[in-house]
């Protein structure tokens, strides 16, 4: 699917961007921490209860569904900016002071750029979530041994392609006016494999501030909803 692109988008783009066409993260303000546009979300849904496990689900079924349905709508929000996440302007798959490698099958560590990288990423994810040997679909096909762990690893390639959004291209995606739902989607992940312990915390530490601004607004309005 192809989203269109309203013109206007290059009026929004910084002059700071050095004539490389590359900007460095120094040079970015975190943008997507001003609270004009955390408070940016498409829906005020009880994500907490959301992601819970319900009862008479069986769990690897509810990781399963889950995790499909996030790569699609990841690999969908990325879409809408792929067209600026190029080799030029996307040299390195960097967020913050992280730089991510892509291993290949036989664990060997390949350099790429950003979009590479979430090529990477989508194709490797796209393959899992339709091997029916590791997502099975069909009544009494179990899940195997390693699913827990394919389902851990899926989650954090994931987050990276999310943070990568924020990092490098938020103006783009409030150009876009769809940062609202970027902000929507994060919350959601995050409370997900929160949830289920489903990332390591120290691989999600960079983005702690956001999620903390978006998990804990989520929260908070929840509680007084309730009251
Ligand atoms: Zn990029």
């Amino acid at each position: 699917m192809r989203l269109k692109r309203n013109g206007s988008y290059t009026l929004h783009r910084k002059s700071k961007t050095k004539p490389n066409g590359k900007k460095t993260a120094a040079e970015e303000k975190k943008l997507y921490l001003e609270p004009e546009y955390t408070k940016a979300r498409i829906t005020d849904f009880n994500f907490k209860e959301l992601v819970t496990l319900p009862r008479e689900i069986d769990l690897n079924e509810w990781l399963a569904s889950n995790t499909t349905t996030f790569f699609n709508h990841i690999n969908l929000q990325y879409s809408t900016i792929s067209e600026f996440c190029t080799g030029e302007t996307c040299q390195t798959m960097t967020v913050c002071n992280t730089q991510y490698y892509w291993y290949d099958e036989r664990g060997k560590k390949i350099k790429c750029t950003a979009p590479q990288y979430v090529d990477f990423v989508m194709t490797s994810v796209q393959k899992s979530v339709t091997d029916e040997d590791i997502f099975p679909t069909k009544y009494g096909k179990d899940f195997p041994n390693s699913f827990e762990s394919l389902v851990k690893k899926i989650c954090k390639y994931l987050f990276h392609v999310l943070t990568h959004i924020y990092w490098s291209h938020f103006k783009e995606s409030v150009a876009l006016d769809l940062h609202g739902h970027l902000n929507a989607l994060y919350t959601h992940f995050m409370l997900f494999i929160r949830e289920f312990n489903l990332v390591d915390p120290k691989e999600t530490v960079i983005m702690d501030d956001l999620t903390e601004i978006l998990c804990n607004s989520t929260e908070a309005q929840n509680h007084i909803k309730e009251r």
